[in-house]
């Protein structure tokens, strides 16, 4: 399995000074993410999800353990670049990942630190933005966008970094329904296009998309699998708080009503086209 990225035996402690008592956030994480694939990583509050997210570009290093990110180590200070634009990391609030005053120019922002041509960081900005739907607002000013649209720019930014992985923390969390359903659709059309996903996030209709679910708790893995095996053990996943996405909901009431719905259908409109063949 060609893995992008592979997590060791990973523990993360937050300590502030050395009178202070560490917090231990991850305590012995292993996991593999397979190039191309889309994960959600679900958990309630404080379960360690952002913490994972931080590890996984280098913006946190291990305690203890280790982390690959396409073959570098995160805590080799010689390749820190490397990992940060193989990895790229979109966070919930886009006000606080816009730095220019003009859209363009905070898209070329990251091509910029990494050294790139001037002509090429041209074509990739535009690029991005055209990417996520945003070219014909290059030239106007990020604090006058829609939120949705400003967390558009943000992931443009990454885009423009060509990273072969994005890290996504709850992006969609300060967004509207229709900013929510913009961003989950340019999040899965830049997995179409190869781009490896991971996905933080506490909508469940969201993990429904992805191929793998993770539910995070207490800072360990509590589920790792399809969303069909992780959804399917409800009681489980109820057991930490969360909840099942509400196709699978209905189709167990459905079961236990005696209507057969096959246990793939997760998302909500996966569940509409099977019961319209009834209609
Ligand atoms: P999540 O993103 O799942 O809500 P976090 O990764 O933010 O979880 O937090 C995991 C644990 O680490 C929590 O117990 C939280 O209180 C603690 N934590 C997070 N950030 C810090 C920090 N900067 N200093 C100390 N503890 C922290
Ligand atoms: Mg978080």
């Amino acid at each position: 399995m060609d893995s992008i990225i592979r997590i060791e035996n990973l523990i993360f402690e937050y300590q502030r000074d050395e009178t202070e008592k560490p917090v231990r956030a991850l305590k012995d994480i292993n996991l593999e993410i397979k190039r191309g694939s889309f994960t959600a990583v679900l958990g309630k509050n404080g379960s360690g999800k952002s913490t994972l997210a931080k590890n996984l570009n280098g913006l946190l290093l291990p305690t203890g353990g280790t982390i690959y990110v396409n073959g570098y180590d995160t805590k080799d200070e010689e390749h820190i670049w490397d990992v940060r634009q193989s990895a790229g990391m979109v966070f919930q609030n886009p006000d606080n990942q816009l730095v220019s005053a003009i859209v363009e120019d905070d898209v070329a922002f990251g091509p910029e630190n990494l050294g790139i041509e001037p002509a090429e960081i041209r074509r990739r900005v535009d690029k991005a933005l055209n990417d996520v739907n945003m070219g014909a607002f290059k030239g106007k000013a990020p604090h006058l966008l829609s939120g949705g649209q400003k967390q558009r720019i943000a992931i443009a930014g990454v885009v423009a970094m060509k990273p072969s992985c994005i890290i996504f923390d709850e992006p969609t969390a300060m967004l509207d329904p229709k900013g929510r359903n913009e961003i989950m659709k340019i999040i899965q059309e830049l997995h179409a296009e190869g781009i490896t996903v991971v996905l933080i996030t506490h909508f469940m209709e969201e993990a429904a998309c992805a191929d793998r679910v993770i539910i995070m708790h207490n800072g360990e893995v509590f589920l790792d699998g399809t969303p069909e095996e992780v959804f399917s053990q409800g009681e489980k996943v109820r057991s930490v708080n969360l909840d099942v996405p509400l196709a699978v909901e209905l189709a167990a009431k459905l079961r236990e009503e005696g209507i057969d719905i096959p246990a793939n259908i997760i998302g909500t409109e996966e569940m509409v086209e099977y019961l319209c063949q009834y209609k």
